[in-house]
């Protein structure tokens, strides 16, 4: 690719929005780790999204789109390519419908936690569940997050994407198929947006469940180390977590990457640990986990770029 008239003609298309190339992409990873990308774009809006796919799209340049950065491990090589930053598309509305049902409109970059905060502000319940859950609207629901028996699904009216051909779409929850940390999207689609389906409820309610999912989350989750929330799916009937812990894989080292000692479906990173690190101790496990007990563990992460 001609750099040159590549850092052109995006820094046109993007005038509220910002391009830098050759970017380290350690520092956004919640894990910390992760080589450069050759383009990162943050569009400001959803007109630029478009242009930006558009651009893309005909220059042949493959592309990311990225939220909050907390299920992701970057590979040490970095990304060749555009990543899609949506974090600055953070708008919210609130519209109250009839018989005490309210819709939260909210678009990709805005983070779950500030549709929890504004649940506890207006007394809404449905989305107590994302307390703790530090992805923005766009990865929670292309990740179908979810905890407690609860998942995005559920609450989930309308999404708003830019199809890989640049046109935007708004979609229906029915006309959506949903799996286990997963949503089945066209390929190279971006969410834009999406609306969920609240309840007027109980302020004091709705503020326990979210204080108690709170302390759970801190006396469970290895919270003072970088880490990117749960590594592995959970098998049927059986949590992977218990699994690794049974298996004896707590504290299991390679480099700083490390199986942590609180909770066994998580890795945390204990300073300087690089992708590859990671990425070893999750083949350990699942190798271990195959020939110990015959079940195939799956990542929930998302791993990005190649293994050098
Ligand atoms: C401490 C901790 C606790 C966690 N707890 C939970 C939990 O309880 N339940 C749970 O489900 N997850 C949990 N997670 C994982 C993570 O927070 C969720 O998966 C979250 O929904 C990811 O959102 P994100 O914005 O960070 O996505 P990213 O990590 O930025 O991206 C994740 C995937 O979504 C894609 N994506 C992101 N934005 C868009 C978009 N706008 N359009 C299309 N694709 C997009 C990316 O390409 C990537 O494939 C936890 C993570 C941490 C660090």
């Amino acid at each position: 690719m001609d750099k040159d008239e590549v850092k052109r003609t995006l820094r046109k298309l993007l005038p509220a929005g910002k391009v830098v190339f050759d970017e380290s992409l350690d520092r956004y990873t919640s894990m910390g780790v992760g080589g450069r990308t050759d383009i990162m774009i943050f569009p400001e809006n959803t007109e630029e999204v478009i242009k930006t796919v558009a651009y893309l799209r005909e220059r042949e340049i493959p592309f990311l789109p990225v939220g909050n950065w907390t299920n992701l491990i970057v590979m040490d090589s970095g990304y060749r390519g555009a990543v899609i930053s949506l974090k600055g598309l953070r708008n919210i509305e609130m519209s109250e419908k009839s018989r005490g049902a309210v819709s939260l409109r909210a678009e990709a970059g805005a983070s779950l936690s500030e549709l929890v905060a504004l649940s506890l502000r207006e007394a809404l319940t449905g989305m107590e569940f994302c307390t703790g859950i530090p992805g923005s609207v766009g990865g929670a629901v292309r990740m179908n997050a979810g905890a407690h028996g609860r998942e995005i699904k559920d609450v989930l009216e309308t999404i708003r994407l830019i199809t890989r051909g640049g046109e935007p779409l708004e979609m229906k929850r029915e006309s959506l198929t949903f799996a286990y940390r997963s949503l089945d999207l066209p390929e190279d689609s971006i969410i834009t947006g999406a609306s969920f389906l609240l309840k007027k409820g109980e302020k004091t309610a709705v503020e326990e469940q979210v204080a108690g999912i709170l302390q759970a989350r801190r006396e469970k989750h290895p919270l003072e180390y970088r880490n990117a929330g749960s590594i592995f799916k959970n098998p049927p009937g059986i949590p992977a977590g218990r699994i690794i812990e049974e298996l004896g894989l707590k504290g299991v080292r390679i480099g700083d990457a490390q199986i942590s000692e609180k909770h066994a479906n998580f890795i945390v990173n204990l300073g300087h640990a690089k992708a590859v690190d990671i990425v070893a101790l999750i083949d350990l496990v699942i190798k271990k986990v195959k020939g110990e007990r015959g079940i195939d563990l799956e990542p929930e992460v998302r791993i990005i770029g190649t293994g050098e």
